[in-house]
């Protein structure tokens, strides 16, 4: 039976989802669109006509920390509003489901921890969390709007948001775990990400060597898409639980 997005999940799939053992969740900007929060590369994603590439390096905060923090503080306004959607929550009875599930977002906003998952790698960091310049230690400053643009740290010094700009290296401890998990899973799906981001959009292709199914969702097609065993191209929220009524419902 085809859904209201008029996609039909062919039953072999549903099967091989259902008999899954080791699986891991990819996901990227597009499982929180549903909940109102902009992708990058959409066209809602741009603020004041500046592009998030523009705005999301090291280069530019240390041009102007000031412009870069209003986008970020615009930002934090929309995701602090946001609620996990049935996307979001889908993945949360997955991990209760599966006796292995491991989640990896290259989400900043926080939305997965907040639906209620646990075992989440947060891969590029999250924007609640800051980190100091000068002393490089972290912590939350959750105040929607900030109280002082750019933040400082109580040493005097300027914090930045605690994630990874474009053109930075990932946390080493945490590539390790998701490399751990993409190649010991038997099924990947790969959930709103526009796979263009690297080293990210490698980690499809590690999985598919360790001979995982690899399974899309995403309304477009993407770079990933011929690397997969199937694509379904709509919107995370439905068809995830579509995908594994056995867990969910
Ligand atoms: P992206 O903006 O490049 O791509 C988003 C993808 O989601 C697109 O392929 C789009 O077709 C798809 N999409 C849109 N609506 C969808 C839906 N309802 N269901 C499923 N898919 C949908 O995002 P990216 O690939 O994650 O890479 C951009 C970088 O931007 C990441 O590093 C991430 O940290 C950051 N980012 C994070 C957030 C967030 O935390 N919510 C938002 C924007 C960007």
């Amino acid at each position: 039976m085809k859904n209201t997005q008029g996609i039909l999940i062919p039953e072999e799939i549903r099967q091989r989802v259902l008999n899954a053992k080791r699986v891991v969740a990819l996901t990227g900007a597009g499982i929180s669109a549903e909940s109102g929060v902009p992708t990058f590369r959409g066209a809602d994603g741009l603020w004041q006509n500046y592009r998030a590439e523009e705005l999301a390096t090291l280069h530019a905060f240390r041009k102007d920390p000031e412009l870069v923090w209003k986008w970020y503080d615009w930002r934090r306004g929309i995701i602090g509003k946001a609620q996990p959607n049935p996307g979001h929550e889908a993945l949360v009875r997955m991990e209760a489901f599966y006796p292995r599930f491991t989640l990896i977002t290259q989400n900043v906003d926080g939305l997965h921890r907040k639906a209620g998952s646990r075992n989440v790698i947060e891969i590029h960091g999250n924007l609640w969390r800051v980190r100091c310049t000068e002393e490089q230690k972290t912590f939350y400053l959750e105040d929607v709007p900030l109280r002082e643009i750019p933040p400082r740290c109580a040493c005097g010094a300027l914090v930045r948001p605690d994630v990874v700009w474009f053109g930075e290296s990932l946390d080493p401890e945490l590539m390790n775990r998701a490399r751990q998990a993409l190649v010991s899973c038997d099924l990947l799906l790969i959930i709103g990400t526009s796979g263009v981001v690297q080293p990210v959009a490698g980690f499809p292709a590690v999985a598919r060597q360790a001979g995982a199914m690899l399974i899309e969702i995403n309304p477009a097609q993407t770079p990933l898409s011929p690397l997969c065993d199937f694509t379904l191209n709509g919107k995370s929220g439905e068809l995830l639980r579509e995908l594994i009524p056995h867990a969910v419902y």
